[in-house]
């Protein structure tokens, strides 16, 4: 599996459609300063669901759509179409590839796309799960985060060993477990509660 293509239309400095494809030997984009090198890694964090705009070096969500320029009117929406190659299928779907969509429109409205098909970001997160690429995946380290990984505690550094070692799938399923055996265990304790009162 590997990236092999973005699409970004209206996100940050990129008002027209521009594709990058990642050929094979790609390592790096290079450029002058302020030409969108970090817009580009940020608009593949993005379509992976980023939420937090801070990551994304903004202060709320509309930052990510272009603002305009002097000669330029500000756009409605941006969007970001990122398409892996999963001939290997280590992602666990039944495609050769994967296009992952993500568009925000200024009301705030935001709606994500798996393969065209229009879905909810938890189906995004759960898919990427464990393949080191979701947004909190060790895939994309940005600027500075090496040196915050090795300040890091140790419990949040753990996280990324996890991710790595592919058992944060399972740590998330055990969760969503618990609550559900939690709010079974309060639905049990009520009904009792009514059947006493019943008899
Ligand atoms: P450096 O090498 O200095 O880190 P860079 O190539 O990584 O630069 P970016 O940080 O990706 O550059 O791009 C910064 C540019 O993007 C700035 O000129 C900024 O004005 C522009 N920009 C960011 N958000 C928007 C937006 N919403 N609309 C229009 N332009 C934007």
């Amino acid at each position: 599996m590997y990236l092999k293509k973005v699409e970004i239309r209206g996100f940050k400095s990129f008002a027209d459609k521009i594709e990058v494809d990642f050929k094979e030997g790609i390592t790096a984009i290079v450029g002058p300063n302020g030409s969108g090198k970090s817009n580009i890694a940020d608009a593949i964090r993005w379509a992976l669901g980023e939420q937090s705009i801070k990551t994304l070096r903004g202060s709320k969500m509309e930052d990510v759509i272009f603002s305009g320029t002097d000669n330029r009117k500000p756009l409605g929406y941006a969007e970001v179409n990122i398409i892996f190659d999963n001939k290997d299928e280590f992602i666990p779907i039944d495609y050769q590839e994967v296009a992952i969509t993500r568009r925000v429109f200024r009301s705030g409205e935001s709606e994500y796309y798996l393969n065209k098909n229009p879905c909810r970001l938890k189906d995004i997160k759960e898919l990427f799960m464990d393949t080191g690429v979701g947004k909190d995946g060790y895939s994309i380290i940005g600027q500075g985060k090496v040196d915050e990984i090795l300040s890091t505690k140790p419990e949040d550094r753990r996280i990324i060993f996890e991710e790595a070692a592919g058992i944060v799938k399972y740590k998330s399923k055990k969760e969503e477990a618990k609550k559900k055996l939690e709010k079974t265990q309060d639905n049990l304790i009520r009904l009792k509660d009514i059947i006493a009162e019943l008899e």
